[in-house]
């Protein structure tokens, strides 16, 4: 069976890509799919170092750069879930083939449910392919304008390319008091919000465990968020966690805050 492809990008910087990837892909894991994410942010990889794979040898540069089998490079992550992270070299970087990202996700379709692209920022050959490749593109926007004007810039993009953008993240909602609002981001997308991800201090804090927020704590907002979302793609129903469940959450999470300091 053929391979769902996503791919997860926003045109800007630091909306939260790796993180989503990442929690995404743990949550279709958990849910028993089989699951595969890929660091294609090939100049800046991150996703390695969220899953604690960061001393990879083989990686999706060596893949990319004729050296190794894409199969060297599949790490096991959480949950089952299979992980190609990226080398961080600059060397790495420049010796790699981005083209030859296509042959990667044909390789690893064959026996996965779902897979995951995390993209770079920007729109050079590293970022645009990506876009071009996947079944659909996810959009991870921040409620501010220039995260809507650089992910509607990626939209338009990936249309052209003859991709199709499957829907969009509002990730971080809450963080500052705009009007920016789910139907908001989906009048200036032009594209359905697929699921809000609440600003959540526990996401910085899995990340320092490099541990997925929805295996650290998977009853705090940010992870419900991740699991809701993995489930609407899933196809699946999902079960809100009880208000005792939620209240245990608390605990744990008043402990993290006094060992590890934030708000
Ligand atoms: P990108 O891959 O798009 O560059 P990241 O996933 O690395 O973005 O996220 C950028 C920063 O924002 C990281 O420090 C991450 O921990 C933080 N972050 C992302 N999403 C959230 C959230 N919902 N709540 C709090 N912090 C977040
Ligand atoms: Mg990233």
């Amino acid at each position: 069976m053929a391979a769902k492809v996503y791919t997860i990008a926003s045109g800007k910087g630091g909306t939260g890509k790796s993180t989503t990837t990442v929690n995404l892909g743990t949550s279709l894991a958990l849910l028993g799919k089989k699951t595969v994410v890929i660091d294609a942010d090939i100049g800046m990889a991150n996703l390695g170092l969220l899953l604690g794979l960061e001393r990879s040898q083989i990686t999706l540069h060596e893949v990319l750069s004729g050296k190794a089998e894409v199969s060297e490079a599949v790490y096991e992550g959480p949950a089952g879930l299979k992980v190609v992270p990226c080398g961080i070299s600059l060397q790495g970087f420049q010796n790699s083939d981005p083209e030859k990202l296509q042959e990667v996700m044909k390789t690893l379709s064959e026996d996965v449910d779902f897979m995951l692209f995390d993209a770079p920022a920007g729109i050079s050959k590293d970022g645009v392919i990506p876009l071009a490749i996947a079944d659909q593109v996810l959009l991870v926007v921040n409620p501010e304008l220039s995260s809507m004007a650089d992910s509607l810039k990626t939209k338009i993009l990936t249309e052209m390319l003859g991709g199709e953008v499957g829907g969009a993240i509002l990730n971080r909602a809450g963080m500052e008091r705009t009007e920016i609002n789910k139907q908001k981001v989906s009048d200036l997308l032009g594209v359905k919000v697929l699921e809000m991800i609440p600003e959540d201090p526990n996401v910085r804090r899995s990340a320092a465990f490099k541990t997925p927020i929805v295996i650290k704590t998977p009853n705090s907002p940010a992870a419900i968020a991740f699991q809701r979302l993995a489930a609407q793609l899933a196809g699946t129903e999902f079960v809100e966690p009880t208000d005792e469940s939620r209240a245990r959450e608390g605990f744990a999470g008043r402990l993290a805050r006094v060992l590890f300091g934030g708000k």
